[in-house]
């Protein structure tokens, strides 16, 4: 064992804030400050400080599993193990063809791991049929980002900037829980006197230290955008040189939102007029202002055109692409924003480039040494994916995901998981999805390997290995240059898939050269030496981009770097400010959105009156696959739980903590009250962390975005009951 103090990153959320690892003599691993880290400065959330927990636990897997005769997972060796999944996949791809195997990533997988699972889908198994759990995450700010500016980086800016602007509007975002540590930036922001706006339903601990919290009716929050547009213009506050030399379609979009008056907004979102008018008067006055989108927004069936109205507010008051200004999206998973540029999105083709694009194509192809024509297009979505189970999809291969807890319409998901003809989980529990497999494989974790992320600023990180893994556990990488061993053929074998992250990493720099997400001037020494560097960052002998390639970042320089380590002359010092010169569209201009405003998918009724919203707590992640292996974090977490108003509560005669219902039209879930003023009377919010007959999942709409595939996770209709014994 190595016992050396290792600089690295937490495993979780997109902050990946920064920390110290020291070996300690027992086998455990202590987590220390790394205060020079410009993200967190040494601060840490109780996740991260507890992350290593999940090393040592008592029910990590360190053996693979697989499916007896008498129906029980048991102990194999990996050659067995291998040997099943490849036979399981390839019998599939023999009898139904290559489109009837899925892949599943996750967005927590190293930016190598996602690579290579991107090629291993498409180059071994032949098959479209790949997406991963960010789906679900951020696609809805993706595509909207795409659509107005050309490109998707989650911040164009570095998080520092967000204490240094005049006022912040943060739509659905509670980093008091979810990213405690960059609550620091706001705090900041209104020690310099700048503003914090909170648009969220409930008053969360974020909403608590607003200046003004908006709290609109869930799945509301695109009536309420274009509501501020409309009072931005009717007020004159619009920046009329910025919209002429920066941008186009304003016309559209200035007449849908003058469509909506503020009395209709307060009627639909509940927020009333003169809130409204404060909400733009705080934007607006400022010489720099930024909205911050999370999940609220996104995660609904029109999250796409919700986070483009929100743009158009940036767009029409000149804020985008001017210093300390401008529109970003909080990504949530800890390699969110790399897991969605090097390949396992259904879409995409590493560099983030469009799997449709002929050049791309070549590119990719030319790095993988394999025919353009033989990479299949574009597949399912993730949600598309996860419901074509057991029928056009037969055997699935997972990797880093737990879609029984965290996919929308769970009970449905994991019956169609249920359904597979064979199943293949990677994970390092047996979660509640590896529990249905029929071979599950004990892969390493964060520390235990190396490999790079790329955070919520567009920062790629690198991830050190600070202990050697227990025996019996092997790499992704491991796992996908074994299966490609085993059913390469002509299509591809093991040696297009090294083991070593660093060797990918080359490879991957190469394939992303000239894409939008470039990372060809990064290697790992540059990582290794600094905090990080931002995309893009060309190598010095890329040829010049085209201008619908170009990202919109100012010329390559070494001046004026900010945490880029140190790079040497003309070499590149990445871009940790985007679109100050130009937007990375054709023209260079930031597109409008003409979006106007309609209802969720499934507005409440007689039967289901009140709406459910879902979200996370601060002492658990996600699908809690690693939280809720974590003591500490179990409790002050324990369990699941319906937030709901004092009047609802009421009316159902429940007293805190009596178990109470929700009931969707897709099913039922029971979880303690938790009785607040904090949430409209009309809403009651779960989290969505845990299994069982308090899984939030159950009852969630997959009703999706056409253009993004997010499902409607922030906004259903259900009843709510209680629970007499
Ligand atoms: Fe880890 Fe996120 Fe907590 Fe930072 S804020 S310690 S990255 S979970």
């Amino acid at each position: 064992m190595q016992n050396t103090v290792t600089p690295t990153h937490c495993p979780y959320c997109a902050l990946q804030c920064g920390m110290h690892l020291t070996p300690a003599p027992d086998g455990t691993v202590e987590v220390g400050e790394r205060a020079d880290f410009p993200v967190n400065r040494g601060a840490l959330c109780g996740k991260g400080r507890t992350a290593p927990a999940v090393l040592s636990s008592r029910v990590r897997l360190t053996s693979p599993l697989v499916r007896s005769g008498g129906g029980a997972l048991v102990p194999a060796s990996w050659e067995e193990a291998l040997d099943r999944v490849a036979q399981g996949l390839g019998r599939t791809r023999a009898e139904h063809g290559a489109d009837a195997v899925g892949v599943f990533g996750g967005g927590g997988l190293t930016n190598e791991k996602a690579y290579a699972l991107g090629k291993f889908a498409r180059v071994v198994l032949g098959t479209s049929q790949i997406d991963y759990n960010g789906r679900f995450c951020m696609s809805s700010a993706a595509a909207a980002g795409i659509r107005a500016f050309g490109l998707d980086r989650g911040l164009p800016f570095p998080l520092e900037d967000v204490s240094r602007t005049g006022c912040v509007i943060l739509v659905g975002a509670n980093p008091a829980e979810t990213m405690p540590p960059a609550l620091r930036c706001f705090t900041g922001l209104r020690e310099n006197g700048g503003t914090l706006v909170v648009v969220d339903p409930r008053r969360t601990r974020t909403a608590e230290q607003a200046d003004l919290h908006l709290a609109p009716r869930p799945g509301t929050d695109l009536a309420l955008a274009l509501g501020l547009l409309h009072l931005v213009v009717a007020e004159g506050r619009t920046d009329e040189a910025y919209i002429r030399e920066r941008t186009t379609g304003w016309e559209e979009a200035r007449a849908a939102a003058m469509a909506h008056w503020p009395e209709y907004v307060e009627r639909v979102t509940g927020v009333p007029v003169p809130r409204l008018r404060e909400a733009v008067r705080l934007f607006c006055e400022p010489e720099a202002a930024m909205v911050l989108t999370a999940r609220g927004p996104e995660q609904q069936s029109k999250g796409t055109d919700t986070v483009g109205a929100w743009i158009n507010l940036c767009l029409a008051t000149g804020r985008a692409g001017r210093p300390l200004s401008g529109y970003g999206c909080l990504t949530g998973q800890g390699n969110g924003q790399g897991g969605r540029e090097h390949g396992q999105k259904a879409d995409q083709l590493p560099g983030y480039r469009k799997l449709t694009d002929p050049v791309a194509r070549a590119r990719v192809a030319e790095v993988w040494g394999v025919d353009p024509d033989s990479l299949p297009g574009p597949g399912r979505s993730a949600y598309e994916l996860l419901d074509a189970l057991g029928t056009d999809i037969r055997s699935l291969l997972v990797m880093g995901s737990n879609p029984v807890v965290s996919a929308p319409r769970a009970a449905h998901v994991e019956e169609r998981l249920r359904a597979l003809d064979f199943l293949a989980v990677c994970d390092v529990v047996l979660s509640e999805t590896a529990a249905l497999a029929d071979v599950v494989l004990p892969v390493t974790q964060w520390a235990e390997e190396t490999g790079t992320t790329t955070n919520l600023e567009g920062r790629v990180l690198l991830r050190r290995r600070a202990i050697t893994p227990p025996e019996g556990v092997r790499g992704d990488l491991e796992v996908l240059h074994g299966l490609a061993a085993r059913l390469g053929g002509e299509r591809g074998a093991e040696k297009g898939f090294p083991t070593d992250p660093e060797e990918v990493f080359e490879e991957l720099r190469r394939a992303s050269a000239g894409g939008p997400a470039d990372y060809s001037g990064i290697t790992y020494r540059r990582l290794a030496e600094g905090d990080g560097v931002f995309w893009p960052c060309p190598a010095p002998t890329d040829p010049a981009p085209t201008a619908a390639g170009t990202s919109g970042s100012t010329p390559p320089t070494t001046a004026g770097t900010s945490g880029n380590g140190a790079p040497g002359p003309g070499v590149h010092p990445g871009t940790p400010r985007l679109f100050l010169d130009r937007f990375a569209t054709e023209d260079g201009r930031a597109r409008f959105a003409p979006v106007t405003h309609r209802a969720i998918a499934e507005e409440p009724d007689e039967e289901y009156p009140v709406l459910l919203t879902t979200g996370r707590v601060l002492a658990q992640y996600q699908s809690g696959a690693q939280t809720r292996r974590v003591d500490e974090l179990n409790a002050a977490a324990p369990g699941p739980f319906v937030e709901l108003h004092p009047r609802l509560a009421q009316r159902l005669g429940a007293a805190e903590g009596d178990p109470v219902a929700v009931v969707s039209r897709r099913g039922r879930a029971v979880a303690p009250a938790r009785i607040t003023t904090a949430i409209r009377a009309d809403t009651v919010f779960m989290p969505f962390h845990w299994a069982g007959e308090g899984r939030a999942n159950t009852l969630t709409n997959p009703a999706l975005d056409p253009t993004s595939g997010m499902p409607e996770f922030k906004a259903c209709a259900v009843r709510v009951e209680a629970v007499r014994p």
